[in-house]
């Protein structure tokens, strides 16, 4: 909010200044879609959020529960605002044993309480709902009853159901990649580089790795294979880290180069603190540089 207070700032910044800002928070795509929805407001609605739902709804990365948040706190429009939480409290309410993450489920709770909204104070009723799910109505088979506003209208309570609902469907197991990252050191900088467009942490910058746990030998060769003069290699503390689908298990080694790769950016310790978006995926590995 300091860097880029408003609408306009955030569409006139460059891609390397909002991903900076957004480094470590994850989810990417959302500081992309930020960005393109603020160039879209500057362009058709003069650097100011429309207050109509279905234009809401329009922007990039702005989905119903978002549109219906904002349409409802920000500008008292009647719309529900269905997250997590509604969704739990909704299928406690009704002693629903559908599974609340089927899109049949979060469409019918939706036009649940779209017909109950008032035509005041919609904003508040949206919010009471997710605070009751968020301090009340707790997930995890924990929900307050005994201190719920609502336990009088609440069917699963009343059959003895509370805890056990809601159903969701099985998550399906995260794939397991294992890398080999590297943490490439010529004289004092660091070499760093940039993702495809398209994909996982689309465009940002990384630590290179290369795909399974090499070892030091079989990184040796691979690394002199693609043209790289390694001085020195020393193994680094390994890494996981879980992204919504996959998982990388990751090995890390130092590798120091009598000159710069050509396949790489080489930037100082202190460039690549201030001024280039690295994902918290490598952040134990490049916490080494300050030691
Ligand atoms: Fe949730 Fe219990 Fe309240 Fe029902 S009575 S809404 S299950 S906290």
């Amino acid at each position: 909010m300091n860097a880029l207070p408003d609408i306009p700032a955030l569409a006139a910044a460059d891609e390397a200044v909002y991903t900076k800002l957004w480094e470590g928070l994850g989810y990417y795509s959302r500081v992309r879609n930020l960005h393109r929805a603020a160039v879209l407001l500057c362009e058709e609605y003069g650097g100011e959020l429309p207050a109509d739902y279905d234009r809401l709804l329009a922007l990039p990365g702005v989905g119903e529960y978002t549109a219906g948040a904002v349409a409802s706190i920000a500008f008292g429009l009647p719309v529900p605002a269905v997250d997590g939480n509604v969704l739990r409290v909704a299928a406690r309410l009704d002693n629903d044993f559908t599974p609340i993450t089927d899109a049949k489920f979060k469409k019918q709770t939706r036009e649940r309480f779209a017909a109950l909204m008032p035509s005041d104070r919609s904003g508040d009723l949206n919010q009471s709902l997710m605070e009751l799910g968020a301090t009340v109505c707790l997930p995890n088979g924990a929900p307050r009853c005994a201190d719920c506003p609502i336990q009088h209208l609440c069917e699963s309570f009343h059959r003895g159901n509370a805890a056990v609902l809601p159903l969701r469907a099985a998550k399906k197991a995260r794939r397991v990649e294992n890398r080999t990252v590297l943490l490439v050191r010529c004289g004092e900088l660091v070499g760093l580089r940039q993702r495809p467009k398209k994909g996982l942490l689309a465009g940002l910058w990384e630590l290179p790795s290369l795909d399974g746990h090499l070892s030091p030998d079989e990184l040796r060769a691979a690394l002199t294979e693609m043209g790289w003069s390694v001085r020195k290699l020393l193994s680094l503390r390994p890494a996981k880290h879980i992204f919504t689908h996959v998982e990388w298990h990751m090995n890390g080694v130092y590798v120091e180069l009598d000159a710069p790769a050509p396949a790489l950016t080489f930037v100082t310790p202190a460039e690549l603190r201030d001024a280039y978006a690295l994902p918290s995926a490598f952040r134990s590995f490049v916490s080494v540089l300050e030691d």
